[in-house]
């Protein structure tokens, strides 16, 4: 370097070689760009809580509504045993937790069939037939008393029937609500058998009508010829609870 040079270096005016690359402070690395957190997706399937009781179970009665129950059992005059708690294996919301076994609903009209439900459907029942079928049956050709009801199903674990779902729920007969009637046994009369009787025009037609229309009053299911082909040949009545008390009675 010259003298000059020199001087101008040292007033800082000279022009020095770059420093060497490994002089170099080291490169701020660039800032991690944020990544999306994966998210947990919800499983439709997926149950919260414990599980649910099963349906017979959510149905029990209480002491006192039990009481309550046979207690107009009694006034009624049926006759009747409690059983013990029905479950079944295939299926865990089948079942009955008090049953009766109904002989005779009222006191000279017996069920004919195997008739085990809750309580609250043979009262459903009872009152029914005092109030309605036995009255309705005294307007028939020599008033015959109603004696007997042939009974299709009353207890049966199985889906519902004549719905056309894939996968139908379980039917009310699965809990003790249901009952099937498929005919009404007279004294001094002949049978009369739940049938399509659409404007035959005569008596027979009348009462089946009159009975059907009365049974929902007592029950929040009434079915029977014409509701669907699995109904063409009984009656079928339930004590359903649905939601605001709405009834089916076709
Ligand atoms: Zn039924």
């Amino acid at each position: 370097m010259t003298r000059w040079g020199a001087i101008l270096c040292a007033l800082a005016l000279c022009q020095t070689a770059p420093a060497a690359a490994q002089d170099r402070p080291p490169e701020r690395p660039a800032p991690a760009q944020p990544q999306p957190v994966p998210q947990a997706q919800p499983d439709p399937g997926a149950v919260f809580g414990p599980p649910a009781p099963p349906r017979w179970f959510s149905l029990r009665e209480t002491d006192e509504d039990h009481a309550a129950c046979k207690l107009a059992l009694s006034l009624l005059g049926t006759v009747y045993t409690e059983e013990p708690s029905i479950t079944d294996p295939d299926d865990p919301d089948c079942g009955i937790a008090r049953p009766v076994r109904v002989e005779r609903i009222l006191p000279d009209l017996t069920l004919e069939g195997d008739a085990v439900m809750r309580c609250d459907t043979a009262r459903a029942l009872g009152f029914w037939a005092r109030d309605f079928l036995r009255p309705a049956a005294a307007m028939l050709p020599g008033a015959p008393r109603v004696t007997g009801l042939q009974l299709g199903t009353a207890y049966d674990c199985r889906p519902r029937l004549g719905t056309g779902a894939e996968q139908p729920k379980l039917s009310e007969h699965a809990l003790g609500n249901a009952i099937d009637i498929a005919a009404f046994v007279f004294d001094g009369a002949d049978p009369l058998i739940v049938q399509p009787r659409t404007d035959t025009g005569d008596l027979a037609e009348a009462f089946q009508r009159t009975v059907r229309a009365a049974g929902c009053l007592f029950f929040s299911t009434v079915l029977g010829p014409g509701s669907n082909d699995a109904h063409d040949d009984h009656l079928h009545l339930d004590v359903a609870v649905r939601r605001g008390g709405w009834r089916l009675c076709q």
